[in-house]
């Protein structure tokens, strides 16, 4: 009955659009010829190449019909960030037995703290483990201590996929300090060099150890052998969290150079005729690198910004066209889109959002991130990131089935899950999806990520390809009318909410 109901609907809706024009590629290369131009500067937070992009945002989305959906009817929302910079960074160590304390060489360790000065005496060194089947769980206290936490296992360059959620944990329970076991000798250097360099983080309430680090696995399993441990034994890597006292004793001096600024998340809206019955949100991240770094000297005379054409001037173009199509209907849900920032910092603009959403964040009953959308020229199969994660993988597949597209099932493009905005919804209890087709081609994926991804080289040249972009953008205005009707989409059958 109801797929009967949803074929009438379309027939209607394809009518009512019958006079619009497919969105083309000189439609998507026109702005990401501007947002990826030298004179956006690479477009880094806190820059002007960001005043620059957002106001070309908002311009864009304004003359599109949007209306402004930031903070007090502007069309921004304020991001307030923190860079976090080690400068000095002292650990001693001794056993409880000997209390001899050894003093940790500085490149075997990295700390940065989470105020600008941090020093503190004897604090006990717990190990949060992997609880393995007859552990000791639950018997020891955290609160005030050190706790070392492994970060990648032995022999894997992978980081452990629950790290971030580990860590935050051990924050809440009272650690008073989080160390990073980094057991691989490719990945060390990496992770020391990049955490040297700065971390930014969202200001305000997100929770911080007052002292957070990284020690290389070498220096930890000596450190544990002071007190007559072997490490190799407690690197057990699936289970619950098992906390082993180390009957080791720590002092600290850490000093850490603080840079607060402010960034922009960008907001706009369609206004719909019901919003009682919610909202959908599109997605994408503004933001990119800036002015890239090099360590090789021949690389400096050279041009040195990275203007991230394909990630991400593809997606907000995209998100711009899209808008100006679905502008100027009126739907029944509220259509939000948001341009966020700091995505590449750790996905820090979309945090912000949930954290502070224009309205309750129950309401948005799907969201839509578009990343990295310039890589295909298949205007056919999209790869659907989301897929299985929630309850509206049937309705993306009559929207598919309804548009001519065809749905990659390989599951490659999953591991990006986690590595996009629409994550920071998901993990918020809200369907969010990205559904390209740049990601449905794997060989395309793979040859960006090793090739252009995040360096100079992601510019505007022949290499962007974008007629699989505008059939995704077309594609996103169906998906636009589907979910922003209560006719196509009556909501979760559990809602209950009355039609008013
Ligand atoms: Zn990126």
């Amino acid at each position: 009955m109801r797929f009967v109901a949803v074929l009438l609907l379309s027939a209607i809706f394809s009518a009512g659009s019958a006079g619009a024009q497919p969105i083309g590629e000189a439609d998507l290369l026109r702005h990401i010829e501007i947002l990826a131009s030298d004179k956006f500067e690479g477009r880094e937070p806190g820059t002007t190449g960001e005043n620059k992009t957002v106001n070309y945002i908002a311009s864009q989305w304004s003359a599109a019909g949007l209306v402004s959906a930031g903070d007090e009817g502007s069309w921004y929302a304020p991001v307030s960030l923190v860079e976090r910079t080690p400068e000095i960074y002292r650990l001693q160590v001794a056993d409880s037995r000997s209390r001899q304390f050894v003093r940790v060489a500085q490149d075997e360790i990295i700390l940065r703290s989470r105020d600008a000065s941090f020093r503190k005496l004897d604090m006990p060194m717990v190990f949060a483990g992997y609880a393995g089947p007859d552990s000791g769980q639950g018997s020891v206290s955290i609160a005030g201590k050190l706790v070392f936490l492994p970060r990648n296992p032995p022999e894997s360059a992978e980081e452990l996929p629950d790290y971030r959620d580990r860590k935050l944990q051990l924050i809440r329970e009272g650690a008073i300090g989080v160390i990073g076991i980094v057991a691989d000798e490719w990945l060390w250097p990496r992770y020391r060099r990049s955490f040297e360099r700065g971390t930014t983080m969202l200001a305000g309430p997100e929770q911080h150890a007052a002292v957070e680090g990284l020690m290389r696995y070498d220096q930890f399993r000596k450190l544990l052998l002071r007190s007559g441990r072997d490490a190799e034994k407690l690197l057990l890597t699936s289970g619950g969290i098992d906390l082993i006292d180390l009957d080791l004793q720590a002092n600290a001096a850490v000093d850490t150079a603080l840079r607060s600024y402010l960034s922009h998340n960008v907001i706009g809206k369609i206004a719909g005729s019901n919003p009682a019955r919610g909202a959908i949100l599109y997605l994408g991240h503004w933001d990119h690198f800036g002015i890239c770094r090099t360590e090789d000297p021949k690389e400096l005379e050279r041009d040195r910004i990275c203007n991230g054409a394909v990630d991400n001037a593809s997606g907000i173009s995209l998100l711009i066209e899209t808008a100006a199509r679905l502008a100027g209907q009126r739907p029944d849900r509220d259509i939000y889109f948001l341009a966020t920032t700091a995505e590449e910092k750790g996905l820090l603009g979309a945090r912000a959002f949930v954290r502070d959403p224009p309205v309750a964040l129950d309401k948005f009953v799907v969201a839509f991130n578009a990343d990295s959308v310039a890589l295909s020229d298949n205007r056919k199969r999209i790869a659907v990131i989301g897929l299985g994660e929630n309850e509206l993988d049937r309705d993306i597949e009559i929207v598919a089935a309804q548009e001519g597209r065809e749905i990659d099932r390989s599951g490659k493009a999953d591991v990006y899950l986690e590595r996009q905005d629409g994550y920071v919804f998901l993990e918020r209890g809200i369907p969010a999806y990205m559904i390209t087709s740049a990601f449905a081609d794997e060989e395309r994926v793979t040859a960006f990520i090793n090739g252009p991804y995040h360096d100079v080289s992601d510019e505007v040249n022949d290499s962007l390809l974008l007629a699989g972009a505008a059939a995704d953008a077309d594609f996103h205005v169906a998906l636009g009318r589907y979910f922003a009707s209560t006719a196509t989409y009556p909501g979760k059958a559990s809602s209950g909410e009355p039609d008013n």
